[in-house]
């Protein structure tokens, strides 16, 4: 399927097309227009299955047709590590290139200072690590109140790491009335406990086909004598 068929504004697909990208793949093509109903989603993918994208693009277009709230804080991306947060808040600004929209990424090891600086001037989409984000809160140098869109990405990792607690906190300081995004590669109980506690009503979709190697990895097998 291509893009041009998901319903995204001529400003995305401008920016997806410079990106090379020529189809949608599954988990897009699933996603993409749930997310644009408005829809909570359950997504069980894999990293290298194109799940970046296939949050942001839909994130991206919420934040084009909705005017209000300029520079106001309306979609929070939560993901496990400062790697991850970097790369989301990348594709963030990449498929946003056509679009007025301006993005901070918050996570720890690094001076709050600077995040605290970059938040005075206003973002209107925050990707985050859950601990550093809570120092925020704490502090009261960030302001939730106006999220109007919550991914929690690669969430059964961030459970691993022991960040449900934090999560939760989090939780807490969002507005009540929101769309929710959950991507896992994995479902365990606790994940499916996250999920009914945050999710109103999700449709779920499920891309990662179990035994199937990500993208890019080349398994060879050589067969040896004993
Ligand atoms: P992700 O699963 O989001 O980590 O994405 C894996 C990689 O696939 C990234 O390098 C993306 O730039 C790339 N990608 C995402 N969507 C597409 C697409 N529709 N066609 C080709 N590559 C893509």
């Amino acid at each position: 399927m291509l893009f041009n068929q998901l319903g995204l504004s001529a400003e995305l697909l401008r920016a997806v097309e410079s990106q090379g990208y020529e189809e949608a793949t599954p988990i897009q093509q699933q996603a993409i227009p749930l997310i644009l109903n408005g829809r909570d989603v359950l997504a069980g993918a894999q990293t290298g299955t194109g799940k970046t994208a296939g949050f942001t693009l839909p994130l991206l277009q919420h934040l084009q047709y909705g005017t209000v709230n300029r520079r106001r804080i309306r979609a929070l991306v939560l993901t496990p590590t400062r790697e991850l947060a970097a790369q989301v808040a990348d594709s963030v600004r990449t498929y946003g290139q056509h679009l007025p929209f301006r993005t901070a990424v918050i996570y720890g090891g690094v001076s709050i200072n600077t995040q605290i600086a970059r938040l005075k001037k206003g973002v209107d989409v925050v990707v985050a690590t859950p601990g550093r984000l809570l120092d925020h809160l704490q502090r009261q140098t960030i302001d939730l109140s106006a999220i109007e869109l919550l991914v929690l990405d690669e969430a059964d990792r961030m459970l691993d790491m022991g960040f449900i607690r934090d999560i939760r906190k989090i939780m807490k300081a969002l507005p009540g009335t929101r769309q929710n995004l959950l991507f896992s590669a994995t479902f365990s109980t606790e994940i499916r406990r996250l999920a009914a506690d945050l999710l109103n009503s999700p449709t779920e979709i499920q891309i990662a086909v179990h035994g199937k190697p990500a993208d890019g990895i080349h398994q060879l097998v050589y067969p040896v004598d004993k």
